[in-house]
């Protein structure tokens, strides 16, 4: 295809112009500008691993709260997919310097999957995309299509503790490339109640896998 003159001064522009922030359309030399990226830095915990439900441990990066809590709405819900990257990285970071795993784990990466009918209507998905970027800075292993979720569930925010539990029953099955005794994170974007990966847990470690943390980028 030949290009006029228009479109490839256009195009020579776009090669100096980067995309303006996601979070408040002021120029961004990377994704977020340095006033947004300093603001979401507030809301790192200063102790990232805990406890969490059936004693699983959670690794998270933020409180969801504040400017966090507005990138991760614009991730899902205003197609605004390039924010995963940087919260990736950070969650990546961190779980560089203070996880303390014994690298022979060697565990692998395995995002929360969305039902294929919501995943089509968002075009993709969220945790997927942030556990790209923490594998590229953790250099761990990613199984995108590790679990696949077979049911549609509804928000379990509005719902009671038990009926949660019983929405989310069997709302994933095992997905591709994955082998028994394999250690495993689980990444989703937000850990709340835990009731979501825990069913994704159950359903991994019936085949034999070991779930040993759980990575999120801001705790609810
Ligand atoms: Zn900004």
């Amino acid at each position: 295809m030949m290009l006029n003159w228009k479109q490839l001064s256009e195009e020579i522009l776009s090669l100096f112009l980067s995309p303006n922030c996601p979070l408040c359309e002021r120029s961004a030399e990377t994704v977020l500008c340095k006033s947004c990226d300093r603001k979401l830095n507030q809301h790192q915990l200063s102790t990232p691993q805990f406890q969490g439900k059936n004693k699983i441990s959670v690794f998270a990066w933020g409180k969801y709260d504040g400017l966090l809590k507005r990138s991760i709405l614009a991730l899902k819900y205003e197609n605004k997919a390039q924010i995963a990257r940087p919260l990736g990285e950070r969650l990546g970071n961190i779980w560089l310097e203070k996880s303390r795993f014994p690298s022979s784990l060697n565990p692998i990466v395995i995002p929360i999957p969305l039902h294929p009918e919501k995943q089509k209507q968002r075009g993709f998905n969220q945790a997927e995309l942030i556990a790209r970027s923490f594998c590229s800075v953790t250099g761990l292993k990613l199984k995108p299509q590790g679990l696949k979720r077979v049911k549609n569930t509804k928000a379990l925010f509005d719902l009671k503790p038990e009926q949660r539990e019983q929405e989310i029953a069997e709302a994933f099955t095992l997905g591709k490339g994955l082998q028994p005794q394999q250690n495993v994170i689980l990444l989703d974007d937000i850990y709340t109640t835990g009731t979501t990966v825990q069913a994704a847990r159950i359903t991994l470690e019936k085949a034999g896998m070991r779930v040993i943390s759980i990575a999120a980028i801001a705790k609810s």
